[in-house]
């Protein structure tokens, strides 16, 4: 098996599951994730990439809507938070906010550094989002620099993690029904 050097649990298995390879500039490349044909941009550097001989599992990633962030995550996923305050229902335009808390130095972004923009929605808490198609990427606390939190709805399938509560459902939407046996906190748990 083949190690991506960028994608540290990416692999594909054999030559016709090879990512297609284009050289960008000296010992440099971008390729095509094969393995599960997401078209997932990868930048790495060639000499490292090929010949490597390692069993790892493919890595969660995600993006925007128009695909000018992409970002990946390495290890597993924690479960999916549901988030029903007010701040979240407005900068989502939804009933409530999916969240999943990743460690800062887990989350790579691979593309589209220059397109994250960031929304401070109140002092010390930042919403970033893509300034071309508006989708919410991440949010993060400046006090908490260790963590980010990923929009769920940005991974791409298959996503292994699954809603564990519900939180702030004291301000959460009138119109909207929890119907699942989660546990409900009225504010944080
Ligand atoms: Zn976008
Ligand atoms: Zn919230």
């Amino acid at each position: 098996m083949k190690l991506c050097i960028s994608v540290p649990r990416c692999t594909f298995t054999n030559r016709s599951e090879a990512p297609e390879v284009f050289p960008r500039g000296q010992g440099q490349f971008k390729c095509m994730c094969a393995l599960d044909g997401s078209s997932l941009p990868v930048v790495g550097i060639t000499s490292a990439v090929f010949g490597l001989e390692r069993e790892i599992q493919h890595m969660p990633s995600g993006g925007c809507l128009c695909g000018a962030i992409r970002y990946q995550i390495q290890g597993d996923l924690a479960p999916i938070e549901i988030c029903h305050c007010s701040q979240c229902r407005r900068a989502q335009g939804t009933p409530f906010a999916s969240n999943i808390p990743i460690r800062s130095e887990r989350f790579t972004l691979v593309q589209g550094s220059e397109s994250l923009t960031v929304y401070a929605s109140s002092p010390g808490k930042e919403r970033l989002f893509c300034r071309h198609c508006g989708s919410p990427v991440i949010s993060r606390r400046t006090g908490v620099p260790d963590w980010v939190r990923v929009r769920a709805g940005t991974l791409d399938a298959p996503v292994p993690a699954r809603p564990r509560a519900h939180f702030h459902v004291a301000s959460k939407a009138d119109w909207w029904d929890i119907e699942d046996d989660l546990p409900r906190y009225a504010e944080r748990d």
